[in-house]
């Protein structure tokens, strides 16, 4: 198996047979992180636009893999999706999201976090008892925590998924509707939802500046946003220019490389010190 070929490749693929292998074996090697330290979380700043203040961190997933090297989410998170490993994979992030947490609350610096969530946990029925249980463990108050949801998991089974997140939402744990835009969620649905942020999906956020089309999918997306009562969220925004365009159409919350990128914790801390706002 050639050394350094991308993993996790969509479509067909001639060399489909090797990738199955090189799963497999990825999948054995993730089993193995999960117990070693190889998995870590990295945290990115969603700022105001309105004021710069800084109002919460999305924890994105880390994997340094002993031969491989740092393995990005896109490689290994839909194969934990597709095998039972993805439940595990969660409740790990989420156990190191909340340890931080705790951290910065004892450190006097309490800061919200978001931690993302796949459609297998939605169809979870012990899911909002097992976040529970971390939060109490980690004596957190569920208000620190937000789950941030892709638009796609909640398509998947609608009925169930609304049922689960009725049940996160009703314990003050807060959700937000992320890569939202490409899917097909009615209004009607969105209403139903015990939601109170909408991330617009950063494909539309950066194509904005070249095409009118996508900026205006975007500035439907945030008045959408806005109408429902939901705080608007622009991920992905790269550009000063993108940043000035969102804030004019009423975005309420920003995150991008322009801003900040994902840091490990003592990182975050130091741009934090020296965080001045917008
Ligand atoms: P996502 O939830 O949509 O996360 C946003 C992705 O955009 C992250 O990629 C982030 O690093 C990247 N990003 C942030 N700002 C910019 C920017 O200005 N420009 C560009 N081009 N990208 C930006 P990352 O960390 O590689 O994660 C990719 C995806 O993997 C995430 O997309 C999410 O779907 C999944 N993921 C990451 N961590 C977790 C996790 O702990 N659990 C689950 N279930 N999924 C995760
Ligand atoms: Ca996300
Ligand atoms: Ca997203
Ligand atoms: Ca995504």
């Amino acid at each position: 198996v050639a050394k350094g070929r991308s993993i996790g490749v969509a479509g067909y693929d001639p060399l489909d047979d090797v990738n199955t292998i090189e799963r497999l074996a990825l999948l054995g090697d993730l089993r193995r992180a999960l117990s070693n330290d190889e998995l870590y979380l990295v945290y990115q700043p969603k700022i105001s636009l309105t004021d710069g203040a800084l109002g919460s961190v999305e924890a994105l997933l880390r994997w340094k893999h002993p031969e491989r090297g740092l393995v990005p989410p896109d490689a290994f998170i839909p194969l934990a999706e597709n095998t039972g490993l993805i439940g595990h994979l969660t409740r790990h992030v989420l156990d190191l999201a909340l340890a931080q947490s705790r951290a910065w609350m004892d450190a006097g610096t309490p800061l919200r976090i978001a931690v993302n969530t796949s459609a297998r946990n939605l169809h979870d029925e012990e899911f909002d008892r097992t976040v529970r249980g971390l939060l109490t463990r980690h004596g957190v108050e569920p208000s620190m925590l937000l789950l941030e949801v892709t638009e796609s998991a909640l398509m998947a089974d609608p009925v169930r998924a609304r049922q689960l997140l009725q049940r996160l939402a009703a314990q003050g744990i807060a959700i937000s509707i992320d890569d939202f835009g490409a899917g097909y969620t009615s209004i009607k649905q969105l209403r139903s939802l015990p939601i109170t942020e909408l991330k617009v999906d950063q494909s539309f956020v950066q194509a904005m500046e070249q095409d009118e089309g996508e900026e205006l999918i975007v500035r439907s997306v945030i008045e959408l946003g806005r109408n429902l009562g939901l705080t608007t969220v622009a991920e992905g925004v790269e550009t000063p220019q993108a940043l000035v365009k969102l804030a004019s159409f009423g975005c309420d919350v920003a995150q991008g490389y322009v801003l900040a990128r994902p840091m490990t914790a003592p990182d975050l801390d130091h741009w934090r010190s020296q965080w001045r706002g917008l």
